[in-house]
């Protein structure tokens, strides 16, 4: 059977990258091959290499062109990943830029990533600033702990994921990432692998 591509997007803070460790360890369980990138990874790999920026987190702030310029170079690199296992991609449907909201699988991204599924992980908006506040010692999203605006982004990441969707034909599911409950919602996204 044909590898299936997954996508996973959400707000900062909200669980990705928690979700999909636990995603990748139930599939390994299952004898289900599958990769896993981190689109923000090699975006950053590019960004540090012409000194754009020192932390991972600083991306978002750049102007967008410099960071479109980094995300179609990003996704080109993705693509280029040999094919024939399931591929799992952390990533985003939208970036909060100082220059507006801006789509993080537009046509050109998604025409390179062929997603078949994109998976959207969600949480109360009082929990996605409970857990970008724990974190400010390794990440620096505590610039964005305001509750209406985490409900905005969360509406603009609802629209954007299914505007994305649209674009490829993709199917979108939405995964509750209750606290304590990572393995939960991994076992929603793992039968999008097979
Ligand atoms: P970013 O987009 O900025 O990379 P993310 O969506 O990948 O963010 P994580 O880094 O996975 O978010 O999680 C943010 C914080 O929330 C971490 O401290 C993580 O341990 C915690 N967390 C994630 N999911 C849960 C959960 N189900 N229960 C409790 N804590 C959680
Ligand atoms: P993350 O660790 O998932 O937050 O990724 C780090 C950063 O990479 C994000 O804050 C964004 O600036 C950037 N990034 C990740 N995915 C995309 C994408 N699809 N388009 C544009 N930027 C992205
Ligand atoms: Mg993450």
């Amino acid at each position: 059977m044909a590898g299936k591509i997954v996508v996973m997007v959400g707000l900062p803070g909200v669980g990705k990258t928690t979700v999909l460790n636990e995603v990748l360890k139930q599939a390994g369980e299952r004898g289900i091959a599958v990769k896993n990138v981190n689109f923000g990874d090699v975006m950053f790999g590019i960004a540090t290499s012409r000194g754009l920026a020192k932390n991972r987190d600083d991306m978002r702030k750049l102007r967008v062109e410099t960071q479109a310029s980094l995300q179609a170079e990003a996704a080109a690199s993705i693509s280029k990943m040999a094919a024939g296992t399931s591929v799992i991609i952390d990533t985003h449907a939208i970036i909060k830029t100082p220059q507006g909201y801006w789509p993080g699988l537009p046509a050109h991204i998604v025409n390179a990533l062929h997603p078949n599924h994109i998976a959207v992980v969600e949480a109360e908006p009082t929990v996605i600033q409970q857990r970008r506040a724990k974190d400010s010692d390794i990440r620096e999203r505590q610039d964005d702990l305001d509750l209406q605006e985490i409900e905005l982004s969360m509406l603009m990441n609802r629209a954007a994921s299914m505007a994305s969707a649209v674009l490829c034909g993709a199917s979108v599911l939405f995964v509750r990432n209750e606290e304590g409950k990572a393995a939960e919602a991994a076992s929603k996204i793992v039968p999008l692998l097979s």
